[in-house]
């Protein structure tokens, strides 16, 4: 019997009776839980209705990590749940879960679902085409991608409830995929890269068995639906782990085909510098709870295919802004097909590329205009980034670190002379930046 556990246990197969964890045998206490989806479980129980944080509010917990959100699972369907609140939505069409508004918070309650099983469920490459159908909470837990995400901790016993092992893989330290991995791997493409993102995140080893077969089926990531991938893609961004996952994700061959050209802007020196420059900055202030723009992020992410297609365009004789705005169109349009990127980041990620030129701009009255700019402040900071990767000269961010903060006369001091007629422009124009630059060259993008 204890030998049969242990062999289910191990072979990551869910069984139909939990393993519960009492509350000494685990850290967790009902106050790591947030009152508002205390007070939600409480009200099911109330009802006579099973109810537990679950997923990966659970896993953070035992792993001593804050978590993000607090999701509820339940028996109750939610026509049963809704009444029971006064500010709970039905939301969803096909699959659908209730929200319910707790003073500021929201909480996500959806109904034990059962993995689908029916012939016509997945497309020809295995993939899960629907996952509506209610079942028990086992088939709950079966349905869910990782032994760590598929626990089930009730606030009101302490009880931590684990059907697939979940526990003695944190304890481990170790992701593992939950059933067969090329079958699951396959269900939902997608699962790949969760398992390099969340691997990254919590600090944990992936499992032979779960790691072995991605290499094989990185392809299949081709088959999802570019909306999803664009929220896949930007968590692992913002997961404040986004270098190592990104690193992690070509080492597993995942990286090929999610931002085209990836592979390669990380093979060129100046590329490579730019983006890990970018991430790393992007991590810090995700790691110290500061903002970050996602349209920064994917601007940063695009910029070398920008420029390259910018390049190739003033090579062939383009206006410098005309061929830049080619540039960015195509670099999105190309985009779209993989990882459809929102329009609302789209105007944000053009604006801060457009911007870019208006920097080489020192004369007059366009610094000033520039330095109102909404979008200055992002604009400056990727300039800043283009600095640093050693793409334009530091001189260049340094003036306009300096014209920002610069008093009036001190900014009139700074300016550069207004440029002569066409004739003389580029003669007289170069020998006095590179004087006043301390000896820099001209940079690249000079114009
Ligand atoms: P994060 O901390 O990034 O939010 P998470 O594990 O909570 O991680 P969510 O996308 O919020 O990720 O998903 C909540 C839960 O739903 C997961 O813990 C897991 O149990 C289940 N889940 C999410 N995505 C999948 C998937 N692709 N296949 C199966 N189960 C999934
Ligand atoms: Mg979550």
């Amino acid at each position: 019997m204890i030998r049969r556990l242990l062999a289910r246990l191990i072979s990551g197969r869910p069984s139909s009776e939990p393993r519960i964890y009492h509350s000494g045998d685990h850290p967790v206490r009902r106050d790591a839980v947030p009152r508002g989806a205390r007070m939600v479980t409480e009200k099911l129980h109330e009802a006579g209705f099973k109810a537990f944080v679950v997923g990966g509010a659970v896993r953070d917990l035992l792993l001593g990590m804050p978590p993000k959100d607090f999701d509820i699972a339940t028996d109750a369907t939610p026509e049963e749940v809704k009444p029971l609140f006064r500010r709970a939505y039905i939301i969803g069409r096909r699959f659908r879960l209730v929200h319910v508004h707790a003073g500021a918070e929201v909480l996500e309650v959806s109904t034990f679902r059962a993995p689908q099983t029916k012939e016509d469920a997945t497309d020809e490459h295995g993939r899960l085409l629907s996952d509506n159908v209610y079942g028990t909470q086992a088939e709950d837990a079966a349905r869910r991608d990782f032994t760590i995400n598929a626990l089930y901790f009730d606030p009101a016993s302490e009880e931590v409830w684990d059907y697939v092992g979940g526990v003695a893989d944190i304890r481990a330290r170790r992701l593992r995929l939950i059933g067969a991995p090329v079958t699951r791997f396959r269900e939902d493409p997608v699962r790949m890269l969760r398992a390099v993102r969340l691997a990254a995140k919590c600090g944990l080893a992936m499992d032979p068995k779960t790691a072995a077969p991605i290499p094989k089926l990185a392809n299949l990531i081709q088959n999802v639906p570019p909306a999803r991938l664009f929220e896949e893609m930007q968590k692992l961004l913002l997961s404040g782990h986004a270098a190592e996952t990104l690193a992690a994700l070509r080492a597993h061959g995942l990286s090929h085909g999610l931002l085209p050209l990836l592979d390669m802007i990380l093979e060129q020196p100046l590329g490579t510098r730019f983006i890990e420059v970018a991430l790393a900055g992007t991590d810090a202030r995700v790691r110290d709870g500061k903002p970050v723009s996602p349209a920064f992020l994917f601007a940063t992410l695009l910029w070398h295919e920008v420029l390259q297609q910018w390049n190739a365009g003033k090579a062939r004789g383009d206006k410098p802004l005309p061929a830049l705005l080619e540039a960015m169109d195509r670099v999105l349009d190309a985009q779209a097909e993989r990882i459809s990127i929102p329009r609302r980041f789209e105007a944000a990620i053009k604006e801060i590329w457009s911007l870019q030129p208006r920097f080489e701009q020192r004369a007059g009255a366009r610094p000033y205009r520039l330095l109102e700019h909404e979008r200055f402040r992002a604009a400056y900071d990727f300039l800043a980034l283009r600095g640093q990767s050693g793409e334009v000269p530091a001189a260049l961010v340094q003036w306009w670190t300096r014209f920002q903060d610069a008093g009036d006369a001190e900014r009139q001091q700074m300016l550069r002379p207004e440029e002569a007629p066409k004739r003389s422009r580029r003669s007289r124009g170069r020998g006095r930046k590179r004087r006043e630059d301390g000896g820099a060259p001209p940079p690249p993008e000079a114009h």
